[in-house]
């Protein structure tokens, strides 16, 4: 029976002997055989008892493996539904009963403290471990080596993908076969994927980022992947000489970029540097040029749509924007409160449309209803401004949007100028709670390296830059900012930390 993400993903490759997964300090892992065992794994949540459209939550360490499992539940037509691995147990059973799933892949090291949530809520309980062990693969191990995908076609659901939780409480976004096939096939054209690429993949594997765009992109175009269990300056060095691609967070590039042997002879075999999840500053874009000789090619996305919009192969990768809309992704910017759509040039929000764009959130009628618009539009909450030529450059999010005095004023601008200033590494900027203005600006700065911040040259240098209301009233210099997994400044952590500011 047809199964379109199945067949088109995985089910292509199953004769294929050449390598999926490069895995350091293992053998390498066919094609093949990775097949061989989704579908082992394929019959063993048949025997526990997954159906079609069942929810399958995993919090499960990265490995083929867990890659693995996810081709298993395309092939049974479950939902596949990985969480962050960070999660406690109090997080996990937030989305195990907002999910309603009926089977639970975990950790053999969480098994104990998970096990009281399989209880309660129905859910059956396996355990998958970083090495591939665990009561999964024992269970799929004496299974037949093929099985039958069930039929499934575009507007099936595939996953359940729960946002980051930077703004507020995650949300599950439900996405189709077709969200991702669409994507993955336009990012393959696109980045000019082939059978001959090999990613060095250190992201993880429950975002968006490391799971659908890399390896739906990898799996599509039948190249390889080097699966690094997560960022090592060592290990990415060491393996980056064997890749023709990888795809990071901004933070693996400035990393990358603190780290002497990463030079251009390093990466003499690569084709492709990507980046996204975070704003990528225009200043590590052009150390990084310098130091390789490549542009990192920047791209926007979100859970809820897979990827938007990317700078292009060929052309110009325009630092300190995002690129242009993909094919078939049509954008616009809109004021937000009217929801008019804006002239080029103009502040407003970032609004998609395409066959990327998701069904809608699991078991939130009314946030669905507020952020996807009748016409197919999603507002996506970031904000942005179109170039004359189509680029998008995204000024931040609306909910960080800074209210003072009745003006607006955006972060990055502010930000933007604090970056440039003497011995600024980088810098984030908040809104607090002020008793006259609404809202009083707030930044935090980090040094570069070894170097103490005169806050008095500061002053002086925001004076010269912004006009008055757009002036930080109060400056901290920390010696880093709050980040997330995915390299995101954690925003609401600095606004509940400066809350009492100026009151
Ligand atoms: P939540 O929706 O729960 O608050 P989140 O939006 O951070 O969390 P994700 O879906 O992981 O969850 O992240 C998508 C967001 O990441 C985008 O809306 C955008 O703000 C940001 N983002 C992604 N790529 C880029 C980029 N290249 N530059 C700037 N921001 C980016
Ligand atoms: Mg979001």
């Amino acid at each position: 029976m047809p199964n379109l993400l199945y067949d088109t993903l995985f089910g292509r490759h199953t004769n294929s002997d050449a390598p999926f997964l490069f895995r350091p300090g293992t053998q390498e892992l066919t094609y093949r055989r990775f097949l061989a065992q989704s579908a082992q794994f394929a019959h063993a949540l048949e025997e526990v008892g997954v159906q079609k459209g069942d929810r399958v939550a995993v919090q499960i360490p990265k490995s083929a493996e867990a890659l693995a499992l996810y081709a298993a539940c395309a092939a049974k037509g479950a939902i596949f539904l990985p969480l962050n691995t960070a999660y406690t147990t109090s997080e996990v059973t937030y989305f195990v009963e907002d999910s309603g799933a009926t089977l639970l892949v975990v950790d053999p090291e969480r098994a104990e403290a998970l096990q009281p949530l399989a209880r309660s809520s129905g859910a059956q309980l396996l355990t998958l471990g970083a090495s591939g062990e665990g009561s999964l693969p024992a269970r799929a191990a004496d299974k037949p080596e093929q099985y039958q995908p069930v039929d499934r076609s575009a507007d099936d659901l595939a996953a359940f993908l729960y946002t980051s939780g930077t703004t507020g409480r995650s949300k599950g976004a439900m996405l189709t076969q077709g969200n991702l096939l669409s994507n993955a096939q336009t990012l393959v054209d696109l980045w000019r994927f082939s059978r001959d690429d090999v990613l060095l993949h250190a992201l993880p594997i429950f975002h968006t980022h490391g799971l659908f765009v890399a390896t739906n992109v990898m799996l599509l175009a039948g190249g390889a992947m080097i699966l690094l269990p997560g960022f090592d300056s060592d290990a990415m060095i060491r393996n980056l000489p064997n890749a023709t691609a990888m795809m990071g967070v901004p933070t693996f590039y400035t990393r990358l970029l603190d780290d002497p042997r990463f030079d251009r002879d390093l990466v003499a075999g690569m084709r492709l540097f990507v980046s996204g999840s975070a704003p990528l500053l225009s200043a590590t874009h052009e150390t990084f040029e310098a130091r390789t000789g490549h542009r990192i090619l920047e791209r926007y996305g979100m859970t809820e749509t897979n990827m938007n919009t990317s700078n292009p192969y060929d052309g110009d990768r325009r630092a300190g924007t995002v690129g242009l809309p993909l094919p078939e992704v049509e954008l616009q910017i809109c004021d937000p409160d009217t929801g008019a759509v804006l002239p080029s040039g103009a502040v407003g929000v970032i609004e998609v449309r395409g066959p990327n764009v998701f069904k809608g959130y699991w078991n939130m009628p009314e946030k669905t209803a507020e952020e996807l618009r009748d016409t197919g539009f999603f507002i996506t909450g970031d904000l942005g401004q179109l170039s004359d030529d189509g680029y998008l450059t995204i000024v931040g999010r609306s909910k960080d949007l800074i209210i003072s005095g009745g003006y607006n004023i955006y972060p990055k601008e502010v930000e933007q100028v604090l970056d440039r200033l003497p011995g600024v590494l980088e810098s984030a900027v908040i809104g607090a709670p002020h008793p006259d203005f609404g809202e009083g600006v707030v930044a935090v700065l980090v040094p570069k390296p070894g170097v103490e911040i005169d806050l008095d040259a500061i002053w002086a240098g925001l004076r010269d830059a912004l006009a008055k209301y757009k002036q930080p009233k109060v400056i901290e210099v920390t010696s880093a900012l709050p980040r997330n997994t995915m390299g995101k400044v954690q925003k609401n952590l600095l606004r509940a930390r400066f809350d009492g500011a100026f009151t």
